[in-house]
């Protein structure tokens, strides 16, 4: 029996939903648009179930900034540097080759690697680095860049986005990362990122990347000075693309952090917020099988309650995350494989490592959560790292 009452104003959606139909954007403004959170809950588990059913997904993975030199100012932005500044990093190839080494020790399946638009790197920086992390171990998943980074290197090779791209594989990039979509309507985007990459172009990169066979993920920075109206064009614009290509493996919505930036917003998105932003875009987002709760943006609290309205994914394990806590977020830099797994049995899933591309490498149906290990406690390496983050 439905969890939804007969007389409940989201009931039409209800039964749409259930008929596996899909639901128009004037529909998911009504969803946003209601406070009825209990019932939005009904509608996206349904979906959610549909979709992947009990089952909730992980990965271990390593998070590896390269820079956070930036030649842009985007305003929401609290990760970027510019030369002058005293806490500016730029790694070299032998430190983040070291940082990876130490992460595939604990048995990490993917980098996640991003940067700022680095004023000086060449080219051959970026294809060494992949050359030389994959040299490492050829199962390792590059998930590299987000559209902004492919545009600015195809600017430094001189090269079409296509032949960027192709290159910037042989030399063994895997995925593309889902960043920098922000809100894509112009003129927030004209407010928080100005500068930045158009709507237009942040699709055309992943446009051409799904063409070429590639798989990448998409994002929402929501809780800023958009509209509900500019969330559902966001939406909108992604579930287009996602028909068109088939190529967005996932999408991970990203709570705006309000702090150490210029945009005048105080709070960020509560936990209102959160829970029925991750319902609508379950519900609305009908041709994508993974939303990510994301436990660095949410903490991981919110993240496990975000399993029963609509997502089905609690992202990685990271290990060293700057770009949201720069930004403000209160949730620590790592998750162990253990804590993520009890987060999901708790909210009564099956959980499941997977890999880059969301292909399930272990079901834990019954078996006993690993007991945390040395090799899953952080490592003197990566305390320092945090401690001087
Ligand atoms: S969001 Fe990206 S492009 Fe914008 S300033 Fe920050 S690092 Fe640079």
């Amino acid at each position: 029996m439905s969890l939804l009452q007969q007389h409940s104003p989201l009931r039409d959606l209800h039964d749409r939903v259930a008929a596996g139909e899909r639901i128009a954007q004037t529909d998911a403004l009504r969803l946003f648009e209601s406070r009825d959170l209990n019932a939005l809950a009904a509608l996206a588990n349904l979906a959610c179930l549909r979709k992947v059913g009990h089952h909730a997904s992980y990965l271990l993975n390593r998070y590896l900034n390269y820079s956070n030199y930036c030649i842009l100012s985007c305003a929401f932005c609290a990760f970027a540097r510019k030369k002058r500044d005293a806490d500016g990093f730029e790694l070299s190839l032998t430190q983040m080759v070291q940082k990876a080494r130490e992460a595939l020790t604990r048995g990490i399946t993917e980098l996640h690697i991003v940067g700022g638009l680095h004023p000086s790197l060449p080219f051959s920086y970026y294809t060494d680095m992949l050359r030389a992390l994959k040299s490492l171990d050829p199962r390792l998943h590059l998930k590299c860049f987000t559209a902004i980074e492919i545009l600015h290197l195809a600017w430094l090779a001189r090269r079409s986005v296509r032949d960027t791209l192709l290159e910037l594989r042989t030399a063994g990039l895997d995925s593309l990362t889902g960043g920098g979509a922000e809100i894509f309507a112009p003129q927030v985007r004209a407010a928080i990122a100005r500068g930045k990459e158009s709507a237009e172009e942040w699709l055309e990169v992943h446009r051409t990347w799904h063409q070429l066979g590639g798989r990448s993920t998409c994002t929402m920075l929501y809780g800023h000075v958009e509209s509900l109206a500019d969330r559902v064009d966001h939406l909108q614009r992604l579930r287009q693309l996602q028909d068109e290509t088939r190529g967005f493996t996932g999408f991970i919505p990203l709570p705006y952090q309000p702090e150490n930036n210029s945009i005048p917003v105080r709070t960020p998105p509560t936990g209102f917020d959160t829970l029925r932003t991750i319902a609508v875009s379950r519900v609305f987002l009908d041709n994508f099988d993974h939303v990510t709760a994301y436990w660095v943006g949410l903490g991981l609290k919110l993240a496990q309650l975000a399993l029963s309205y609509g997502a089905n994914d609690l992202h990685g394990t990271i290990l060293e995350e700057h770009i949201f806590h720069m930004a403000g977020a209160q949730s620590p830099q790592v998750q162990t494989e253990a804590v993520l797994l009890k987060a999901i049995r708790e909210a009564g899933r099956i959980p499941v490592q997977r890999d880059s591309l969301y292909q399930s490498l272990k079901v834990w149906e019954d078996a006993p959560a690993p007991t945390p290990t040395p090799a899953t406690q952080p490592s003197p390496v990566l305390e320092q790292n945090l401690a001087t983050a």
